[in-house]
Formats: structure tokens, C-alpha cells, sequence
């Protein structure tokens, strides 16, 4: 029986991390096994504020050797501390699964006794949970830097996927933030882990392959000073870099007192800006020097791809039936899904607005900057269309993506349909 005071804890001290989308895995069961990755149980599941659930959330302990600035669980701060055993965290994951509790498994750990301790506490648990257990749920698991290369690519081979935390967005705030972590520690695994992926790739290795569900990181947002083009110019790097499948952001919370940190969190706002520039940079062929500049900051008042548009006037408007998928992508209110449905729809015939609001077109944003059969329905003044956009922008100012409410129906374009 597991301690619940010791669960709250590891639970509670595991809610700053933000890196543990389940989504892209294909593990499935095999005859006798338990749990299954590829099908029902890992589903995309979000609180509203974007964070991910169904996953068993967990630190394998909160006693830290480190002492970064910004977190609760650092070894100056004055909190309570626990640690579970790996059998532990596999009862606890096994018991969970079967009562339907959970999908799968998110285990981090802080870094104690030291790095290759902790990471081969942190690999047992998991051969366990695969060989002894036979759990073949998602499992991702947090990488610990400094930890030796050999106890990572065991793990590699028996998690879905791994994130290393890039944590600051600069070298120079990590010596000041982070002192006992560099750069380099969390590149190079980062790179290693790439390369295997990529050697399975071009393998065709089926058996053991190297995390199916790629690698992930997580920056702090607001710890530090960077603006968000640096941010933005970094994630563009590691996508590009490392074939990451998320760049995660974590706006920072001010839960930790320190001269060295600011007394206020960064926001919700300026977090949802960055993952939608991010969607911008992945899905709608932006370079992150259209969206913002290496030292300006993403505006509140727009999203960024309206922000671009409204500085690109004259390249508007633009036909709805003649202009490229790439031009389409770039028009505020036409998301990727929609600028396909577009080219697919205008293959049989030409399309009108009637014809792009069944398509779920958001118009209000769209008609200022498109034509149909050469019809405009935009506004000419452009004081107008900046009113008018701001006015549309202004419900995701009071809150982020929700599931659970009926607002979320209208609000799901945000991020994933921009
Ligand atoms: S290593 Fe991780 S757990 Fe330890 S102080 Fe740094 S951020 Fe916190």
C-alpha cells in the first residue's frame, strides 16, 4: 500500500512540467499484455489551460542535488519530500490502468543521489513495468541530465517517448538560473536520441525501436529576459535540429521567491501567443523573422498570424479560387484544414462565400483579405480591419482553450486552425 501523503506530494511536485502530450504513439498490446498505446486510451486529452491529462503524472522524488532558481522542489527549498520505489510507481501505474484511472505513464524525477542514480531508478521502473508487468501503455519519461548515455538509450527503448527540458531559453540564463545544468547537457542527449531515431528509421527496425513517439522539451517563459523572437528563433531550431514533435512552453508561475526572478508570472496570454506562432512556424510554412523580429515580442492584441497579415496589406486581398495552398495558409481566419478543403473543393467547381461558410471559414477575420469570384465583402479602411480583428481577438484575452465549455466550440480555432 502506497503512502497517499507521499502520492500528493510526488503528484503535486510533477505539475510544473507541461511536456507530456501522449499523442504519435503506435505501441500496441501483444497477446496476454496490458494496455495498449496506439488505440482509445492514450487520447489527446487537455485541461483547459492546454495541459495534458489521463496520464499518471508523477515524480519518482522531489529531493533535488540542483538548486535552480525557479523550482519548487530545489534542494534550498523548504518543502516536503518524498521518494517511491520503482516498484512502487508500478503497482501504482498498473493499479491505476486497471481501474481505468489512467492511459499511461508520465514519470520525471528531481535529480537525487546523483544523475546516473536517479536515471537508473527511473530505467528499472519502466523494464519493469514492460517485461515484469507487461504494461504496454504509453509510457514518457522525463531524460536527466548528466546521466550516462547508456542508462538513456536502455530507456529509449522502452518508453514512447522522452523529454529533455531545455528549460531557459538562453545559455546565459541557465548559468544564472540553472547553474549546475548547461546547454550542452541538454543538447547532447537531445541529439543522441535523434540519431537512433533516425538510424531505426533508415533501418526499418520494428522491434524495440527508439521512443515511437519521438522527443518533446519544455521552456520557461517569463523566468527570464528573452523576448519571444529569441524564443521563437530557438524552437524553430530544435524542430528543424533535433526532429522534435513538440516545443512545450511553461509560463512561468512566481511560486519561489528570489532576487534573481521576476515577482510576476509571464501569463497565459503571452504562452497561447507562442504556441500559436509555434502552430505558424510547423503547419503554415512561417519563418519565425515574418512573425517577430530576434528582439520584439508577439503582439497581445492579435494573433500572429493576423498581426502578419495586417502588416502585409498589399499582398490582399487575394482570389479564393485561383491563389496557392501556400497563399491560402497565410489568410487570417482559413486554417490548414480549411485551405485543404479549399483546393479540394475548387477542383469541381468555383466556390462563393456561401460555399466557404459551409467550409467552417471563420469569415468575420477572412472576408477582409480574400475575394470570391472576385467579390470583396472586406472592409476598405484599414483602421477598420485592425478594430475589427481586435474585437474578435478580445475573448481569447479572458481565457484560454477549454473543453468543457460551449465558448470552446468558437475558440477551438485558435491554436490549431489559425
Ligand atoms: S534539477 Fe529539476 S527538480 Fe532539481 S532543482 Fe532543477 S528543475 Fe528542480
Amino acid at each position: 500500500m502506497i503512502d497517499e501523503k507521499k502520492l500528493e506530494i510526488l503528484t503535486e511536485s510533477a505539475k510544473y512540467d507541461v511536456s507530456c502530450s501522449s499523442s504519435g504513439s503506435k505501441r500496441a498490446n501483444t497477446p496476454g499484455g496490458l494496455g495498449n498505446a496506439s488505440f482509445g486510451g492514450i487520447c489527446h486529452s487537455f485541461t483547459p489551460d492546454g495541459r495534458c491529462i489521463s496520464l499518471l503524472k508523477i515524480l519518482m522524488s522531489n529531493e533535488c542535488i540542483y538548486d535552480c532558481e525557479y523550482c519548487p522542489n530545489r534542494r534550498s527549498a523548504d518543502v516536503p519530500r518524498a521518494r517511491l520505489t520503482p516498484d512502487e510507481i508500478c503497482e501504482l501505474t498498473v493499479n491505476f490502468y486497471k481501474r481505468n484511472y489512467i492511459e499511461g505513464l508520465f514519470l520525471s524525477s528531481a535529480v537525487f543521489d546523483s544523475p546516473d542514480k536517479t536515471m537508473e531508478l527511473l530505467c528499472e521502473t519502466i523494464l519493469k513495468l514492460r517485461k515484469l508487468y507487461r504494461f504496454n501503455g504509453y509510457i514518457h519519461l522525463k531524460g536527466i541530465p548528466h546521466a550516462d548515455g547508456a542508462l538513456m538509450m536502455k530507456a529509449a527503448r522502452l518508453a514512447d517517448r522522452m523529454s529533455y527540458n531545455i528549460e531557459l531559453p538562453s545559455e546565459k540564463s541557465l548559468k544564472l538560473l540553472a547553474p549546475q545544468k548547461s546547454r550542452q547537457s541538454l543538447i547532447m542527449p537531445m541529439m543522441s536520441l535523434k540519431e537512433a531515431m533516425d538510424y531505426d528509421r533508415v533501418n526499418k527496425v520494428r522491434k524495440n525501436k527508439v521512443l515511437p513517439a519521438g522527443q518533446t522539451t519544455q521552456m520557461i517563459i517569463g523566468a527570464s529576459p528573452e523576448s519571444d523572437g529569441q524564443i521563437l528563433k530557438l524552437t524553430e531550431a530544435l524542430y528543424r535540429r533535433m526532429n522534435l514533435k513538440r516545443v512545450y512552453y511553461s509560463s512561468y508561475i512566481p511560486v519561489v521567491k528570489s532576487d534573481k526572478l521576476p515577482a510576476a508570472g509571464a501569463g497565459l496570454l503571452r504562452e497561447h501567443r507562442l504556441y500559436q506562432a509555434d502552430w505558424l512556424i510547423r503547419f503554415y510554412g512561417f519563418d519565425v523573422d515574418e512573425i517577430c523580429g530576434e528582439d520584439e515580442n508577439l503582439s497581445p492584441d492579435y494573433d500572429p498570424k493576423c498581426a502578419w497579415a495586417l502588416k502585409n496589406m498589399q499582398l490582399f486581398p487575394v482570389e479564393i479560387n485561383s491563389a496557392p495552398l501556400e497563399t491560402l495558409l497565410r489568410v487570417p481566419g482559413i486554417g490548414a484544414r480549411g485551405a485543404y478543403k479549399i483546393c479540394e473543393a475548387r477542383k469541381f467547381a468555383s466556390l462563393d462565400f456561401d460555399n466557404l461558410a459551409k467550409m467552417r471559414i471563420v469569415l468575420k477575420r477572412a472576408k477582409h483579405f480574400i475575394t470570391c469570384k472576385g467579390k470583396f465583402y472586406g472592409s476598405d479602411s484599414f483602421a477598420q480591419v485592425k478594430t475589427s480583428l481586435m474585437l474578435e481577438g478580445t475573448n481569447e484575452r479572458a481565457e484560454q482553450l477549454s473543453m468543457f465549455s460551449e465558448r470552446s466550440v468558437s475558440l477551438s480555432a485558435l491554436t490549431g486552425e489559425l
